[in-house]
Parts: structure tokens; C-alpha cells; sequence
């Protein structure tokens, strides 16, 4: 294997990840802005994680547009891009006039951990919570309705992370987020939370063939991911961590097979009738059957083998 595939394969990943978080807190404990040093590593690792698509592919025909770039483009800039930019400072805005007004009489937080342990405390605690929604996201049948975008992608790459609609980012981060706040987690651990996140999200729905060995009992990575996106299977209920699948192993729904076994196919029953336009998606969750498109929420949750 030529030296940058094998970088691609093996390196690339862990790399980013732990890189970029050291970086990230380096900035920013030289006083650098947060939003600005989370803007910069996802840039940095988009453009990492694009080149990638092309040296090593895990399916050569995703890197091929399948009329779903605009859309998804739409997606990452405006309904996540819109949230990030107005949502999620009101919801922790709230959340620090309401610890000021109620004046919490607890902070547990271990402001005296090294950073490393206190972003992965962070990550645990808005996974637990992540968990717990994304899994209702696929049983609730007014919230699949809202997940659904999300999962009507016809091919996994890189813009992927972004492809969701507003309200369901909405109903994550207010979830994930109090679940940090709660443990009295201070400014700098949701920062760092933002990096890591940013990063994750970028390779979890990457088109490259990567492999993660043991990480993958860390990480909810693409590995995991494309078989969370499986159209049918037990793969399809299961690998609902964001960032790490500690929770999927713990409540029984963590599966990965052999590396050599890829799903069938990706998607949802019923998806070739899905809209595949912006503004279509925007409005589908509020249009039609209210069980359109909810086979999934219909099917129950099967408790998943867990692979190697
Ligand atoms: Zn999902």
C-alpha cells in the first residue's frame, strides 16, 4: 500500500482528532477566540478529509455527485450553519441566566483535571444524552419525521455531517448540551466539546476506507456510521453515538461485523420518494402521511451483536 494511502487508512483519523484538539487548546489558551478556532480546524479538516475521498475511497461511486451537493451544501451552511450560529448561543445563554438566577448550588465539575480528562468527561456525559435522543430519533415516529433527512442521503461523504434538518439539530443541542452544563462544565470544556465534535463529524460520514482497530471500541467512526445509515438489518438499530460508541456497548446496540462486510445498501424504505431538494426536506416532516417515511420508527429496536 502506496505511504498516503496508508496514511489515509490507518493515520489520518487519529491524527486530526488528537491533533487537532491539542492545537485547538493551545489557541485558545493563548487567547484566541473559540468560534474562530473551531471554524479554522473544520476547515482544515475538511480539506483534509476531501483529499482523502479521492486517494482512498471507500466506494469509488460516492465520490460522484448523486444531484445531492447543492442540497447538502444548503444543509451544512444554512440549517446547522443557522443553528450553530442562532440557536446554540441562546440555548447556553439561557442555561448561564438560569445557573446565575436559580444560583445552582452544585458545580461537580473537576476544574482541577488536566484537560484531556475534562474534554473526555465532556464528550461522555453529551454522548449519554446524544444516545438517548438519537435512538428516539429512530423509534419516536415525530421525531424520525425530523431525522429522516438526514438519512435519506443516497451516498456517505464528507458533507454528509451537515445534512440535517434545523429542528433536529435544534432537539440535539438541547440535549447535549445541558448534559454538560448540568455537571457545571465551564467555558473552556464546551469549547473544546465544539472542536472535537467539528472534527468527529467530518470523518464519521467520510467516503474513505478507513480503519480504526481498537478505536473503534472509542469512536462512533465511519466504520460504525455507515452501518447506523444500512437501509435494512440490525445495523440499521444500532451505532447511535455521535462521537464515541462507549454507550451503544454499554446499552447492548454497538455492532461492526468483519471489515470486509459493507451494507447492502444505504437509506430508508420508502426513500426514493423522499424530496431531494432544499426547500422540499425543509418542509417534508410537516407534509403528508404522519407515517410517511417512519418505517424505521415502526420496526422495533433489536438488541445488536457486538462485533469485534
Ligand atoms: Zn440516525
Amino acid at each position: 500500500m502506496r505511504p498516503l494511502r496508508a496514511f489515509y487508512r490507518y493515520v489520518a483519523f487519529p491524527l486530526c482528532f488528537f491533533g487537532g484538539v491539542w492545537l485547538a487548546h493551545g489557541l485558545m489558551a493563548r487567547g484566541h477566540a473559540p468560534g474562530l478556532v473551531v471554524s479554522g480546524l473544520a476547515v482544515v479538516t475538511a480539506v483534509v478529509v476531501i483529499i482523502g475521498e479521492q486517494v482512498l475511497p471507500y466506494a469509488a461511486a460516492w465520490n460522484r455527485s448523486h444531484r445531492d451537493t447543492l442540497t447538502d451544501l444548503l444543509h451544512s451552511t444554512l440549517s446547522n450553519g443557522g443553528v450553530s450560529a442562532l440557536v446554540r448561543p441562546a440555548i447556553l445563554g439561557l442555561a448561564a441566566w438560569l445557573a446565575t438566577a436559580v444560583e445552582v448550588p452544585w458545580s461537580i465539575w473537576p476544574t482541577g483535571w488536566p484537560w484531556p480528562l475534562q474534554l473526555a468527561l465532556a464528550l461522555t456525559a453529551a454522548e449519554f444524552a446524544h444516545y438517548w435522543i438519537h435512538r428516539g430519533m429512530h423509534t419516536v415516529g415525530w421525531l424520525w419525521k425530523l431525522h429522516a433527512i438526514h438519512h435519506s442521503a443516497p451516498r456517505l461523504y464528507w458533507l454528509n455531517a451537515g445534512r440535517s434538518h434545523p429542528l433536529a439539530v435544534t432537539v440535539i443541542l438541547l440535549f447535549d448540551l445541558p448534559a454538560m452544563l448540568l455537571l457545571g462544565a465551564p467555558d473552556a470544556a464546551l469549547a473544546m466539546y465544539l472542536v472535537a465534535t467539528a472534527i468527529h463529524g467530518l470523518f464519521q460520514h467520510c467516503n474513505i476506507d478507513l480503519r480504526l482497530g481498537p478505536l473503534n471500541h472509542v469512536f462512533s467512526m465511519a466504520e460504525l456510521h455507515r452501518w447506523h445509515h444500512a437501509r435494512t438489518g440490525p445495523g440499521a438499530f444500532a451505532n447511535y453515538g455521535g462521537n464515541l460508541i462507549i454507550w451503544d456497548t454499554v446499552f447492548g446496540t454497538r455492532y461492526l461485523p468483519d471489515a470486509g462486510i459493507a451494507p447492502d445498501a444505504i437509506g430508508f424504505e420508502g426513500d426514493e420518494a423522499y424530496p431531494t431538494g432544499f426547500l422540499g426536506q425543509l418542509a417534508a416532516p410537516f407534509q403528508g402521511d404522519p407515517n410517511a417515511f417512519g418505517q424505521r420508527a415502526a420496526a422495533p429496536v433489536e438488541r445488536a451483536p457486538t462485533g469485534p
